[in-house]
């Protein structure tokens, strides 16, 4: 059957994201998009003129759709986009005159886990029938594209809407991840994207270390990959130019997740931390690391790999 689909946010993620629903979902279905940008909307409609439909605001587009995505940068969006009280998700969700179908509302973006379960309460509060879930993403801009990202989801492996949800996320990723409970997707993702970052800095480190030694670059990569070191970053993006050919790092730390986001998350990730009581020894000499290099000349708006360059290695 033809789906009423929603979608929130066409940055770099969004986008390929749309790109593949439009492409996947059974004929006849409507998606319905709404960015500030006005460009990156048109640019979807031009796409696919069938299938995409331009909407004038984050209300429009749940006025006329039943499941609604949404992708944006940060909390403070979210909640904008969610709760505002005349162009807001929830001022449609709530208004008496649209009928109230049981919709489901999916936020995908990286952002606080307070923040998502204030907006799943407000949702709740104002519309019963409407279903509210976090659903953060791992893979970056390429398994965006691919139709490859994970999908880490803020609900209980025997939530009655996984079949429905995973019907619509398989269309624009690979794994679904069911992790407990609302925002668990997130603090899994943060969790996540915590990790991954601190190996980046260690591997830069390591990488130096061992090639100022006298260990050939690719030498070293792979007694990492055959040691107790190993791991994807070492393995699959290699934060040295030249030891992984496809890797950002390898074409001037060009495409891939930007500096920035990850010094966004691991601050995400250490707020969380510290709400939680956990220690994280090197969380906050890491996020001082991601922190500088998003604000250097020759390390900003490039690839979170570019670490290695920040901390001085060798780039041949
Ligand atoms: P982006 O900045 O490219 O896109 C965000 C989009 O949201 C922009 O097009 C912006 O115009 C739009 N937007 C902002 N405020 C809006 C509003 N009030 N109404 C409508 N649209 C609005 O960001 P992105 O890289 O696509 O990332 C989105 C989220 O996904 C972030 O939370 C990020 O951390 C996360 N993420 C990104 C990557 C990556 O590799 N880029 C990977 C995994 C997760």
């Amino acid at each position: 059957l033809p789906n009423s689909v929603g979608f929130i946010g066409l940055g770099v993620m969004g986008k390929p994201m749309v790109v593949n629903l439009a492409t996947k979902l059974p004929p006849g279905s409507r998606i319905h998009v709404h960015d500030i940008v006005v460009a990156a909307v048109d640019q979807l409609v031009a796409s696919f003129p069938d299938t995409v439909v331009k909407c004038a605001s984050a209300a429009d587009v749940t006025a006329k759709s039943d499941v609604i995505f949404t992708m944006l940068p940060e909390g403070a969006h979210v909640k904008s986009v969610y709760l505002d009280s005349r162009t807001g998700i929830l001022s449609a969700l709530s208004d008496p005159s649209s009928p109230q179908a049981a919709k489901l509302v999916i936020d995908s973006s990286t952002i606080d886990t307070a923040t998502s379960l204030f907006v799943k309460e407000q949702l709740a509060l104002s519309s019963p029938t409407t279903s509210f879930y976090d659903a953060p993403v791992s893979g970056g801009v390429l398994g965006a594209v691919n139709g490859t990202i994970a999908f880490f989801l803020g609900c209980s492996p025997r939530d009655a809407n996984i079949p429905r949800l995973t019907y619509f996320l398989k269309m624009m990723g690979g794994k679904v991840i069911p992790c407990g409970g609302p925002s668990l997707g997130l603090a899994a993702k943060l969790s996540n994207n915590y990790l991954s970052g601190i190996i980046t800095i260690a591997c830069s480190e390591a990488m130096d270390m061992g090639m100022r030694a006298g260990i050939d670059a690719n030498i070293l990569a792979s007694v990492f990959a055959a040691g107790t070191a190993q791991n994807a970053i070492c393995d699959v993006f290699n934060p040295v130019p030249g030891v992984c050919p496809k890797a950002p790092s390898s074409n001037g730390y060009q495409g891939g997740f930007r500096v920035q986001l990850m010094r966004k998350d691991i601050g995400l990730a250490l707020d969380m931390a510290r709400r939680l009581g956990t220690r994280n020894a090197l969380g906050t000499s890491g996020l001082g690391v991601y922190a500088a290099a998003s604000e250097a000349a020759d390390c900003k708006d490039l690839d979170s790999r570019v670490v290695f360059r920040y901390l001085g290695g060798i780039e041949n």
